[in-house]
């Protein structure tokens, strides 16, 4: 194994590393309740260890990315979904000498709010609670991390540092914006997040692309041949035949893929440098009033445009995803309706907990908490006569 000499593993990364709009330890806004520093890591290292230990973490394993967990073992889930972006990102932080734990961290917890199956879950829970402030899972990513968690004896959730929350929180309507503090502040000023969260959006945008192409034709419901028609991969499947001719099958589909995460990946480090050089930015207070830095070509958007326009029609919209869609959207409507209409049908530190927040948001906690198998089983344990009731 290659080593590097002990001097060079033992010593954490100095400041001087980073660039001067990186965001640092030196900068943060800390945490809300105070904590000795950790002694062998940084504060984001730290950040990072937390959301990997916690539970909505791990339930992440059971949630649709865009196939239904029991669909098939090697389809993404969430939780891999969520590795791929945490690889893209960090590879790009750390090429603009940026805060590679930090974005480590954001990219880790981005989707840890997601509700059981995917969009069509969430869609339906924001249906459900439409009346009652809505549902959309960057904010309940930040509600695990700030509240739901329970893990530590001196705060409810895991009290993240500001900055890693501040990421977390992608969108925000000004009205919410208002009740969440100073991690909201930016949404009413008008400023824009840190290179940092700015690129965890990119590498979500990157990773679920080529992911979903990925198990697109491994579904069967899109083909190579389908895809030779987009421009982006059109050119990468011709570069890889050219290196490798007799390639068929899923080496022909890796090696294009690859070939495609490469050069979008190089494409969003020349454009994000050239928009860092081009708006002066010097320190972290530019970043925020510059216009977003981290971004793709114009060449590249189009291409990337043609691409999502492809996965929306062909395969987010196939009917057998539709079909499952359907289904999943009723699961999770008729679970509402039931809690809501009888909130003793909950279990009893929800319905505690219902006294203080209003049921409707408990019940959208607790829905939005259960992984895929978990809510078609309590659906049937709900609806189906003859089923068991026990948890
Ligand atoms: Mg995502």
């Amino acid at each position: 194994m290659h080593r590097k000499p002990k001097s060079a593993q033992r010593s954490k990364p100095a400041v001087s590393e980073l660039a001067t709009w990186a965001v640092s330890e030196a900068v943060s806004n800390g945490r809300v309740h105070a904590e000795p520093r950790p002694k062998t890591r940084g504060e984001f290292q730290r950040d990072r260890d937390r959301i990997v230990h916690s539970t909505a973490f791990r339930r992440l394993e059971y949630k649709t990315q865009v196939f239904v967990n029991h669909e098939g073992d090697l389809f993404r889930t969430r939780l891999t979904h969520s590795i791929e972006v945490a690889q893209i990102a960090r590879s790009i932080a750390r090429a603009l000498s940026l805060n590679d734990d930090l974005t480590e961290a954001i990219a880790l917890a981005h989707d840890l709010g997601h509700t059981p199956f995917g969009h069509a879950g969430q869609d339906a829970l924001n249906e459900c609670m439409i009346d009652h402030g809505g549902f959309e899972h960057n904010l309940q990513s930040l509600r695990i991390v700030d509240r739901l968690e329970e893990r530590y004896g001196a705060f409810d959730g895991l009290n993240l540092m500001f900055e890693t929350r501040a990421g977390i929180l992608k969108h925000c309507a000004p009205a919410r914006a208002r009740d969440l503090g100073a991690v909201g502040q930016r949404f009413l000023d008008d400023r824009r997040p840190s290179l940092e969260a700015q690129i965890c959006n990119l590498a979500d945008e990157i990773a679920y692309n080529n992911h979903d192409v990925d198990d697109g034709l491994r579904s069967g419901l899109i083909t190579l041949e389908q895809l030779e028609q987009i421009s982006l991969f059109a050119r990468h499947v011709r570069q890889a035949l050219l290196e490798f001719p007799r390639l068929t099958g899923r080496r022909l589909i890796h090696e294009t893929v690859r070939r495609v995460i490469d050069a979008q990946v190089t494409d969003l480090l020349t454009e994000t440098q050239q928009r860092i050089a081009a708006n002066g930015i010097k320190t972290l207070a530019d970043v925020e009033h510059a216009p977003p830095l981290v971004g793709f070509s114009a060449a590249m958007q189009a291409e990337n445009r043609e691409l999502k326009t492809f996965l929306r029609t062909e395969l987010y919209r196939h009917y057998q995803v539709v079909r499952m869609t359907n289904k999943a959207r009723r699961v999770i409507r008729d679970m509402f309706a039931a809690f809501l209409a009888e909130p003793r049908l909950l279990p009893p530190q929800y319905q505690a907990s219902g006294a203080q927040e209003g049921m409707p948001r408990v019940i959208a906690d607790y829905i939005a908490g259960l992984t895929d198998r978990y809510a078609m089983k309590e659906h049937r344990r709900l609806f189906t006569v003859g089923e068991g009731v026990e948890p």
